[in-house]
């Protein structure tokens, strides 16, 4: 017997009131009459309990599941609007009502915070609200948007220094990111379609370009929705890191690069476990997200992603890996949440 954690979940059944306290907080920026007077949205337990029991909480057991690494909602996150102060205010707000989510479901959900990175502010910024949501609300990772202009990709690459002050701090804290951008301001980019799948394939590229784990070798970083393209160009991957002369893969990624399984095909996860190690994939499903709807060729919702592990010809041990073991490594604070709530023995 053993658990499945989803290890991308975001709140996007965030009760109304969040979303005019942010209208009202951008509202606030052009006219200062209409600044926020209540620093918190007005929400009360019973308002969170019902978006959770109707949402995340009902799925999770419809499709069997037991515990997901909620965060707040990936598009919300908006990096690109406002300033400094404005995505300061905003990550703690969303991040306080995913804690209060922990504390009211502490067997089914677990913090993953918002960061509050904002266009051309260097991400040293990030680390009193990261180390809050670490030390002080239990959360056990965060999302790192690698192009906080939302579709623009103004910054420099992960791999370049400007970023080192939070890697610096992730490892002090032993907490990973999600490598995942935000919404897209960009017409050229869908967000979900395109700008997801760009960020994630465009990080991995990072990756294999720099060195960043020769200077953080027990930094840990998670791409998500299958790693975008990676998999499915391995092969161009492999050939231009051999052209850089970087070392293989494995070497030079995977022992802190991992991909999770929002894939929504069978073929694609099949793909996705032929081509990259079993230690390199986290159960992930990212309902309810991106992609909602059902699939007509199976009768199944397409972000149903434990069917397709279900599916694969590996062995219970290499399942057990990716539903539960792997996640459990790498964020390593999570171990410690499963044993205060009964999870886990020992
Ligand atoms: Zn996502």
């Amino acid at each position: 017997m053993h658990m499945i954690i989803d290890c991308h979940g975001p709140y996007t059944t965030s009760p109304k009131a969040l979303d005019e306290w942010r209208d009202r907080q951008l509202a606030g920026l052009v006219d200062g009459s209409r600044k926020l007077a209540a620093s918190e949205p007005q929400i009360s337990d019973d308002q969170l309990r019902e978006t959770i029991q109707l949402g995340q909480l009902r799925i999770q057991r419809e499709r069997g599941s037991d515990l997901t690494l909620f965060s707040p909602r990936a598009v919300g996150m908006a990096h690109h609007v406002g300033n400094q102060r404005v995505s300061e205010d905003w990550a703690r707000v969303c991040n306080n009502l995913i804690f209060r989510i922990t504390e009211l479901f502490p067997r089914n959900f677990v913090g993953v915070c918002q960061l509050p990175q904002s266009p051309g502010v260097n991400p040293s910024n990030c680390l009193p609200e990261l180390e809050r949501c670490v030390k002080e609300l239990g959360f056990v990772g965060c999302n790192l948007n690698p192009d906080p202009s939302g579709g623009y990709w103004k910054e420099p690459p992960l791999t370049d220094p400007w970023w080192y002050p939070l890697f610096e701090k992730m490892v002090e804290l032993d907490v990973p990111a999600m490598i995942h951008v935000s919404g897209s301001c960009n017409p050229c980019f869908h967000a979900t379609g395109a700008h997801y799948i760009n960020g994630d394939t465009t990080a991995f590229m990072q990756l294999i370009q720099g060195d960043l784990f020769k200077d953080f070798p027990t930094l840990k970083l998670i791409i998500p929705h299958g790693g975008g393209a990676a998999p499915y160009h391995w092969g161009r991957y492999r050939g231009l890191a051999q052209m850089m002369k970087k070392p293989l893969l494995a070497q030079h990624l995977l022992r802190n690069t991992y991909f999770d399984t929002c894939v929504y095909h069978q073929r694609g996860i099949d793909l996705l476990t032929d081509v990259v190690p079993t230690d390199n994939i986290l159960f992930a499903s990212e309902m309810l997200g991106a992609v909602q709807g059902i699939d007509p060729q199976t009768g199944h919702n397409y972000d149903d992603t434990r069917r397709y592990i279900d599916e694969l010809a590996i062995s219970d041990e290499h399942k057990r890996k990716i539903f539960e073991t792997n996640a459990r490594k790498v964020y390593a604070r999570l171990d410690k949440r499963l044993n205060a709530v009964g999870l886990i023995h020992g």
